[in-house]
This record gives structure tokens, sequence and C-alpha cells, in this order.
């Protein structure tokens, strides 16, 4: 693979262009914004979904949580038992590391492939906690933070997952305060209202990065 500087070469020209990092908290919208972005033919690949493809049956990141975890976070042979997971992750912190050193640096793996296979002026790249792992700053050009009141993340999240209250705020409290996010936007997308606004703010950004891709 041949790259420039951070960035894959396809042919002679540098794609795509444009990467812009969609971030922001639990329940801010961002699975939903990214929907409006694709729904415009714009390519964008999710930490999340990676997240669970690298640990699916058959994967090399399975044996080395065997090794790490035992058999017990197993449902059988071949399939990862997630909540078994958690529970050991949850109540220890070492552990939790040990887990991230296995599962990230696959995840930013194949977040940088699909950034060099990508052949479209611009793409998205959707990492709930950009902010907090420091470890894209080199694939990213642009911030784009969705954002909305830690009320309506708690509501949201209440309907979308039945946690309570306090689960949902406990949560929060893990990740960056939205003051945090708001200060390293390049970009933000107010997300209090309906669908047709997200639509609409979401028009406005995708004209603007294709003309910063067509510029870059
Ligand atoms: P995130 O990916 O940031 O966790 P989602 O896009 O999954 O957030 O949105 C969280 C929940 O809130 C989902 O059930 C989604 O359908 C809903 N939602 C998102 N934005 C809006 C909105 N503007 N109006 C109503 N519901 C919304």
């Amino acid at each position: 693979m041949a790259w420039a500087g951070n960035r894959p070469l396809s042919g002679t020209q540098v794609m795509p262009r444009l990467v812009v990092g969609v971030t922001g908290g639990i329940g801010s919208g961002k699975s939903t914004v990214c929907s409006a972005f694709a729904a415009l033919g714009v390519p964008f690949v999710d930490a999340d979904i990676v997240a669970r493809e690298v640990v699916e049956p058959g994967q090399p990141a399975l044996e080395e949580i065997r090794r790490e975890f035992g058999s017990s976070v197993f449902l059988d042979h071949e399939t990862l038992d997630r909540s078994a997971l958690r529970t050991q992750v949850f109540a220890d912190a070492t552990a939790k590391t040990r887990l991230e050193n296995i599962i990230h640096p696959r995840v930013r793996d194949r977040i940088h492939d699909a950034i060099s296979n990508c052949t479209a002026d611009y793409m998205l790249v959707c990492i709930p906690l950009l902010l907090e792992s420091g470890a894209y700053q080199d694939i990213i050009d642009r911030v784009l933070v969705i954002d909305c009141s830690e009320e309506t993340q708690i509501k949201r999240v209440i309907v979308r997952s039945g946690l309570t209250r306090s689960e949902v705020e406990a949560i929060m409290r893990a990740q960056k305060s939205r003051a945090e996010r708001l200060a390293a936007a390049d970009d933000v997308l107010l997300n209090e209202g309906d669908l047709r606004d997200i639509t609409a703010r979401v028009g406005e950004l995708h004209q603007k990065y294709q003309a910063l891709a067509a510029t870059d």
C-alpha cells in the first residue's frame, strides 16, 4: 500500500481527500446522522460495528481473548459470551485495558483499510470515543460532533436500550463532557429537532465537505 503522509495513494491521487470523524455522546444521534449521510451516497465506517466484527467466530482476536480471559467468557468454542466478558471487564480495570489492547488495534487497522479502499472524495468514520481514545488523529481531517442536551441523551438511551437513568448517567460520566466535545469540534450538528432537521443540516454539511474535498 502506498501512502502519502498519513493517507493512502490511489493511482496518482490521494483518496479520499477528506476523512471526517463523527463523534458524540451516547444517544446523541451519531448512527442516525451517519445514515442520513449514507442516503446521499457518502461512505462511512462505524467503529462500533467493526468492534463487533473483529470478535466474530473465526477471528484471530477470539484466541487472544481465550488466552487472556479463559473459556468462561465463551458460550461455545466459537462464540464469545459478551455479557460474561462485560462482567469481568467491569469488575477489573486492568482486564478492561487487556481487552482493549486486543480489540482496539484491530479496529484501527480495519478502519485504515476502509479508508485505503475508499474511492469517494470524502468519507465518514464514526468513532464514539474519538476524543477519548486519541488514536485516530492521524487519519481524521475534521471532527463533526453530534450534539444534544444531556437530558435528551438520557431519554433517548432509556427508550432505546431499557437501561436505567443512573446506568445511562454512569456511561456518560465515562465519556467526555458536552463542553469538551464542543471545544474539539470543527463542525457541530445540533440534534434536538426531528429527522427533517437532520436531513437539512446533513445536506449543508455534505455540500461543505464536497467543497473542502475539491479544494484540499
Ligand atoms: P448514537 O449512535 O449517538 O448512540 P443513535 O443515532 O442510535 O445515537 O440515536 C439514539 C436513539 O435516539 C435512536 O433510537 C434514534 O432513533 C433516536 N434519535 C436520534 N435522533 C433523533 C431525533 N432527532 N429525534 C428523535 N429520535 C432520535
